[in-house]
């Protein structure tokens, strides 16, 4: 019986990959260098799946900052502005197009599907002029050979990568990225000639949109592009894998009629309903690659579980065409295990990292052919029971609040108009009042200071000195500002989840658990792994501190239910929604608290809201509607007086506006700097709706200081669509990432702009 896995993470063990790239990025080491870091990383993954007994091993998983980009400079699909000129595509142009250069900005970057991965999306128009311009897939397959591992290269599917590209400037409208595959396929199919002349037998194609709700022309796309390779294919065996959600059945038949494709691979374990279509209608003599391994979370699998699918769709393929893989690459998931020195034994026994579902899908494959490792088998039987008994998952008084708000709503008894009064009243803000996000700049002397507490060097007395004088600074620095809603500026905060994280029962936290999610950047989601609740306020003592500072409202600052979830590694023992009604408990407790110890403006983050939207739109409606809802018990029971922010970050929100609008926050800030037309729908709205909104007055990813006149500027354009009386002027996200002086100088600007257009209207 046979093994595969669909991709592995690039970032090795200990984030190998990340300090290569940046020391090079920085000029502190050689291409050469980055070569042999990379090509060490690739040779041990590749190794570490031959020896776990791994059959097909894929290779140009690898990529330097991402899998779509590689597409991209395969195809030679390079947007003139980065001045290519033709050949092998080079570093230079390669990491010009995925971060800039000192001329150019970098490529656009969106998310991957509901991952936190990021990819860097092509730029296609009718005057491409596509050419095989990076030859990494066959130098990878090679690169393994002579290593003595024959693996499956893959290849984004040429079907996909069209459909994840956006047209270029000046064509939006007009143009067809679909009719560019006649240009593309004849690299495509060099690429295969290649591969099969360096003595490849199998080829992987991601054709992952085809788990996406898609018309019927774009279905045909795919036909056409597979009857135009077959001949190219004939002599490979042909994998076309998808992944992230099942694969709706008119895909399904489409994907199961292509040409030259000999297998299928799927997700079995976000797509449970595709197992229904296999059982009814899977083509007799391909192979299945079945996903039953997560590639997306941190648990150990189910194997007795999993053995029991595999054994019910071996009898519909039969034994020789069967074969397990994993659900997805594992790209989104934790590196290894074995590096977790310090996590609870218990705990560790419950996970299963990408080394360790490595192991898993060989275990299970083997146990299909009869080699069952019993000793393997039983241990993991054992950790699977330990985890439903244990007691430290399960909190009955938690279960039992979360289970009592199902199905009652959760509303503030008056409308947010009265409630903007009442608020006023209270806090008497000009018009066009200031505020920032939250994060103030984070210095080196900041994280060294909280590294120190963590790491118990200073005393918890020295800790909280060294915070409140930072607090004092920027409270001080707000108020000589003069900007009317205050913040504390975070100073206390590593993270805006890992922060409540730690402070909140049912959360586990790695030490290496990092997922890559864009080029060199990492992030390290925390576990949830019990029930969730608060032992005590979290940041009440911070908040009140702050307060005793300053006579202007101090707004109270934490990270809402919906984001906390998306940020995390899930549960996959409940569903998505009681995990969040739990933690949406716990946040209320803290909000309530906040407003008995005094403090009468709260923001509650939802940052990643548009996240966590399901792919397929017949489950968007489901989503938004507990999403919402968990956002709303937070804050339901607080008097009209105290008003309730929330931020949100950049998202196409237009799909969204109503859920929006249905949170009834008393005040939305957004980010806008980069998309000014796209929220212009959503300004209207809120016109209709009456709460505050504080679109982001300037982009704070960038080093650059806006000029008065230019954020004036930007606010008039907002006045032109938005009443006055409902506008806030702040930036766009938080400014921890900035350097003081840059922050210093913007805000001044932006409170000097406010100031002027509240003299001329
Ligand atoms: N309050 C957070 C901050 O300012 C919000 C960050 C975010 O939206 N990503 O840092
Ligand atoms: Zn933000």
């Amino acid at each position: 019986m046979a093994s595969h896995i669909v991709g592995y993470p690039r970032m090795g063990p200990k984030r190998e990959l990340k300090f290569a790239l940046e020391s090079f990025w920085d000029g502190k080491s050689s291409a050469e260098d980055l070569q042999k870091v990379s090509a060490d990383l690739r040779s041990s993954i590749w190794k570490q799946m031959a020896d776990a007994g791994i059959k097909h091993i894929p290779s140009n998983t690898f990529s330097y900052y991402d899998q779509v980009l590689d597409t991209t400079a395969l195809l030679g699909a390079v947007p003139p502005r980065y001045g290519w000129n033709g050949g092998e595509i080079g570093f230079d142009t390669y990491f010009s197009m995925a971060r800039g250069n000192a001329s150019v900005p970098a490529m656009e970057m969106t998310k991957w599907f509901d991952t936190n991965y990021h990819f860097i999306v092509p730029e296609l128009g009718p005057d491409v002029n596509f050419s095989y311009a990076s030859h990494k897939a066959v130098e990878e397959y090679k690169e393994a050979k002579a290593l003595g591992v024959d693996t499956v290269p893959v290849l984004v599917g040429p079907v996909s990568y069209l459909l994840l590209s956006k047209p270029a400037k000046g064509v939006e409208k007009t143009f067809s990225l679909l009719s560019l595959l006649p240009k593309i396929l004849p690299i495509y199919k060099e690429v295969v000639s290649e591969l099969k002349a360096a003595g490849a037998s199998w080829i992987q194609f991601d054709e992952p949109t085809l788990v996406l709700d898609l018309e019927s022309d774009k279905l045909q796309a795919f036909t056409g592009a597979y009857s135009e390779l077959e001949s190219a294919l004939s002599g490979l065996n042909v994998l076309i894998e998808t992944y992230f959600a099942d694969v709706p059945a008119a895909a399904f038949k489409t994907l199961t009629s292509l040409k030259g494709v000999t297998a299928y691979g799927f997700d079995l374990v976000r797509g449970t309903k595709t197992l229904d279509l296999i059982k009814s209608e899977f083509p007799k003599g391909k192979y299945l690659f079945a996903g039953v391994v997560d590639g997306r979370n941190i648990w150990a699998n189910d194997l007795s579980a999993s053995l029991s699918t595999l054994k019910t769709l071996e009898g519909i393929v039969g034994k020789d065409k069967l074969v397990v893989s994993t659900s997805s690459s594992l790209l989104h998931t934790a590196v290894d295990l074995v590096n977790e020195t310090k996590l609870d034994h218990e705990i560790k026994s419950w996970l299963a990292f990408a080394a360790q579902k490595i192991i898993e899908v060989n275990a299970l494959a083997k146990a299909l052919a009869g080699h069952k490792d019993e000793a393997f088998f039983s241990a993991n039987a054992a950790a699977q029971a330990s985890r439903k008994s244990s007691p430290r998952v399960t909190n009955e008084a938690v279960q039992k609040a979360a289970a009592a708000l199902k199905g009652s709503d959760h509303r503030r008894a008056t409308n947010v108009s009265a409630r903007l009064d009442a608020q006023q009243k209270k806090l008497n803000l000009p018009i066009l009042p200031t505020t920032t996000i939250g994060s103030f700049p984070q210095t080196i002397e900041l994280r060294r200071v909280r590294r120190e507490y963590k790491a118990k060097k200073i005393s918890e007395e020295e800790y909280v000195k060294a915070i409140k004088e930072e607090i004092y600074k920027v409270v001080k620095l707000q108020e000589e500002l003069d900007i009317d809603v205050l913040v504390h500026g975070e100073p206390e905060r590593n993270d805006m989840v890992e922060y409540f994280g730690e402070q909140l029962s049912g959360f586990a936290f790695t030490a290496n658990g990092w997922v890559q999610s864009y080029g060199s950047r990492c992030v390290k989601p925390p576990i949830i792994y019990g029930d969730v609740s608060r032992p005590k306020p979290m940041t009440v003592f911070w908040s009140s501190a702050a307060q005793s500072m300053t006579a202007r409202p101090m707004k109270g600052m934490l990270t809402g239910p919906v984001t906390i979830l998306n940020w995390s590694f899930v549960r996959n023992d409940q569903p998505r929604f009681e995990t969040t009604y739990q933690i949406a408990l716990a946040i209320k407790d803290e909000v309530e608290d906040l407003e008995k110890a005094g403090i009468s403006v709260i923001q509650i983050d939802e940052a990643a809201l548009r996240e966590g939207l399901p792919l397929r739109k017949s489950e968007h409606a489901f989503y938004l509607d507990w999403a919402v809802h968990s956002f709303r018990i937070t804050n339901s029971c607080v008097q009209d007086t105290t008003q309730i922010h929330t931020h949100m970050c950049y998202s196409n929100f237009n799909d969204i506006i109503h859920s929006i609008i249905d949170m009834d926050a008393d005040v939305i800030t957004i980010e806008n700097s980069r998309s000014d037309e796209k929220l212009l729908s959503v300004f209207r709205e809120g016109v209709k709706y009456g709460a505050g909104i504080g679109p982001g007055v300037y982009d704070i990813h960038s080093p650059r200081i806006p000029s008065t006149d230019e954020i004036a500027d930007r606010i008039n354009k907002m006045l032109a669509v938005l009443e006055t009386n409902i506008l806030w002027v702040n930036p766009d996200c938080g400014l921890k990432t900035r350097k003081y002086t840059e922050v210093k100088p913007a805000l001044s600007n932006m409170v000097a702009a406010a100031k002027l257009l509240r003299t001329e209207l």
